[in-house]
């Protein structure tokens, strides 16, 4: 079980370490509070598609600036570096966790941009609106967590925290064992079914074995061998070496023979 941090710990804890806000937890902090960032959360998708659009439209006319200019002129260059900067935006809105705000200035300036797409400054506008007030809503945090709350009906609640964190824990490594217990009887079927398998095996390849023996004996036509050819024992009586067949294999050889005679 966990070691619990003592009542005196707990309280000192508290008092440094204040818990956040549930909702806040998922959230990126920034010296704004605890705000979201992604794009997602303040522009639909209809949005995002007419902000790109008109990006690419920008990126197009300033093609035509960057084509139209002087060779090497100031004009050039400074259309050209405009032109990258507005495929850097492009690109960054089109990325599936796009996050704001967007503009981080280059060549382009922000005027400039926001004149060629406004709605991205409608966009931005929302964010810097949900910044406020997430600034708000942690300075109002801040202040009451000042008085932080140690008090046996707090210290009872942190007790059935506990409680259920224990439970949890339990049923979690319940749950592990089962799932251990599980795969080993299912590796040990396998393992099982795979000796099976073998032992079959092994069994259906000394039959054909037999039936050869018994096919070369019938032909006269059994060999000297160090290795039985039934069950491949190594063999140490003449006999045996001379037939090729130790004398257990030799015996069903022949009451196979004898079998087949009579019937
Ligand atoms: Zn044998």
């Amino acid at each position: 079980m966990t070691d619990w941090p003592t009542r005196e710990q707990w309280a000192e804890d508290r008092r440094k370490f204040p818990r956040l806000p549930d909702g806040w937890q998922s959230m990126q902090p920034s010296n704004a509070g605890y705000v979201r960032h992604h794009l997602a959360d303040y522009a639909s998708d209809a949005e995002i598609r007419a902000v790109i659009a008109l990006l690419e439209q920008a990126w197009r006319d300033l093609g035509r600036e960057v084509r139209a200019a002087a060779p090497h002129s100031g004009a050039k260059l400074e259309a050209s570096a405009k032109r990258r900067d507005v495929n850097d935006w492009t690109k960054q809105l089109q990325e599936e966790d796009a996050s704001l705000p967007i503009y981080s200035g280059r060549r382009l300036k922000r005027e400039e941009l926001l004149a060629m797409v406004p709605l991205l400054g409608q966009i931005e506008a929302r964010y810097t609106t949900a910044c406020d007030a997430a600034r708000i809503a942690w300075e109002q945090w801040r202040d009451s967590v000042a008085i932080v709350d140690v008090s046996d009906e707090a210290w009872a609640v942190e007790l059935e925290r506990r409680q259920a964190e224990e439970e949890r824990r339990r049923r979690r490594a319940e749950e592990l064992a089962a799932w251990d217990a599980n795969r080993e009887e299912w590796e040990r079927q396998r393992r099982e079914e795979a000796i099976a398998r073998g032992v079959a095996t092994r069994a259906r390849r000394r039959e054909k074995r037999f039936q050869e023996a018994i096919q070369a004996l019938r032909n006269n036509a059994l060999r000297p061998a160090d290795h039985c050819r039934c069950c491949k024992k190594p063999l140490i009586d003449p006999p045996s070496i001379a037939r090729g067949i130790g004398p257990e294999c030799w015996e069903h050889v022949l009451k196979a023979v004898e079998r087949e005679q009579a019937a």
